[in-house]
């Protein structure tokens, strides 16, 4: 049953990525009669036979909608739900189950604290700020709330290397200002952010704040009290879960503070012609029936996770990243875009005088996935007057092999445009 799979033992560094490999079905898939290269992690990861079979046992042995039920399915499929909500806070170290709201996704997340928090307290003259490396879920629900609200947005400038200037930051930080929000890891230039300290900044003025963690659940142990954030957010299939689940993270004193986000089932306590009255958190924010299968297999993913040494993951995937980081400068005309000393997961690039999508294009045929364009983050790649870059960005299931094979396939672009 979903709500009680044993957790292995943690497996012993050094790091066994073969062994790791092998629970990827995908992995092992051809493309384009080539063994498939995903260097296109940071879109979406892949997921581990676990998760995969979590899925099918829910929709084949255990499927009910949860919470209202008094049949035996329904009393499963609910406890195998509330347990995957436990598993979350534990992941975050979050202090109470209660402070995790399942969602979409990171935008739905942020929507959220935006609809919600926002339009409760966010006036006209109001300020948020936000840095120059967010991706556009963390950019457009606010700049919405700002319209409505004649409030606006304050942003954090980056440096030439790709790191948000905090002296800069301080300065931003004012009377008017009602929110923070940041990105953990960026996804267009992998650079992690001193988020701790950021909240501190944030703290010291008064100010709450949200940090999305997309791009970070996936390769480090992420604590939202030592991080000491008000709000986190990531998305389930960034984490070797399913796609159409999500999390948000909140401290409780505000959650109930919050009004509901939408309104519907499970999310009242009664409801009359002439009043509604809500349930307690995080149900009040999960109007409708929610993604039981996905959350379930949002905890496949999350056990996963806990059978790693994720120390070992991290020095791995920092040694990876070094690695490409220097056999992709060796490339003739190769530009890393986005040089902070503190990176994880993400190789953003330009070629001289090809564009990326003709690298990416190029690359497909050689097996290896990538993605080009401006990844959600336009503002940044302005700030870096590049109209889009190509990113490779891995997951603890890559290898030195296949960043050999994408400088291969780099080497077969500079014949095409020779
Ligand atoms: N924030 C960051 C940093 C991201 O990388 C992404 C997705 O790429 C998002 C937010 C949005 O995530 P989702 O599309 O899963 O809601």
């Amino acid at each position: 049953m979903n709500g009680a799979v044993p957790v292995p033992a943690v497996w012993r560094a050094p790091f066994d990525v073969e062994r790791l490999r092998a629970d990827f079905p995908i992995l092992r898939e051809l493309v384009r009669g080539r063994r498939l290269v995903y260097l296109d992690n940071a879109a979406t990861t892949q997921k581990p036979q676990a998760v995969i079979d979590s899925l099918a046992r829910v929709y084949g042995q255990e499927n009910a909608n949860i919470h209202r039920g008094v049949h035996f399915l329904s009393e499963l499929a609910t406890a195998a739900f509330e347990d995957a909500r436990r598993a979350v806070q534990r992941l975050l170290n979050a202090p109470d189950p209660r402070e995790i709201v399942f969602v979409r996704g990171t935008t739905e997340a942020i929507n959220l604290v935006a609809h919600s928090f926002g339009r409760q307290q966010v006036g006209a003259g109001d300020e948020i700020v936000l840095s120059e490396m967010e991706h556009h879920s963390n950019i457009v629900p606010w700049q919405m709330l700002c319209e409505e609200r004649g409030a606006r947005l304050r942003v954090i400038p980056v440096s030439d290397r790709g790191e948000l200037d905090l002296d800069a930051f301080e300065r931003l930080l004012g009377p008017r200002t009602k929110l923070v929000s940041v990105v953990h890891v960026s996804n267009a230039l992998g650079t992690v952010n001193p988020v701790r300290r950021i909240v501190e900044l944030a703290h010291g003025a008064g100010v709450p704040v949200l940090v999305d963690g997309a791009q970070a659940v996936a390769h480090m142990p992420v604590d939202v009290q030592a991080i000491g954030c008000d709000f986190y957010a990531f998305s389930g299939h960034k984490v070797f879960g399913p796609t159409g689940i999500g999390v948000l993270y909140g401290r409780q004193a505000l959650l109930e503070a919050m009004p509901p986000y939408q309104g519907g089932g499970d999310m009242i306590r009664s409801v009359t012609f002439e009043r509604t009255t809500y349930n307690d958190v995080p149900h009040k924010f999960e109007a409708g029936t929610p993604n039981i299968a996905g959350a379930i297999g949002l905890r496949a993913a999350i056990d996963y996770l806990r059978r790693i040494d994720l120390a070992a993951m991290g020095a791995y995937e920092h040694d990876l990243l070094e690695y490409a980081t220097e056999a992709l400068t060796c490339v003739k005309g190769l530009r890393v875009v986005g040089t902070a000393a503190e990176k994880s997961g993400v190789i953003s690039f330009v070629l001289d005088e090809v564009h990326p999508h003709d690298i990416g294009t190029i690359l497909d045929q050689e097996g290896v996935a990538i993605r080009t364009g401006h990844h959600c983050c336009q503002p940044l790649m302005h700030r870096f007057g590049v109209p889009a870059t190509a990113r490779a960005s891995f997951a603890l299931y890559n290898t030195y092999a296949e960043v050999d094979a994408l400088v291969g396939a780099l080497r077969k672009v500079h014949e095409v445009f020779a």
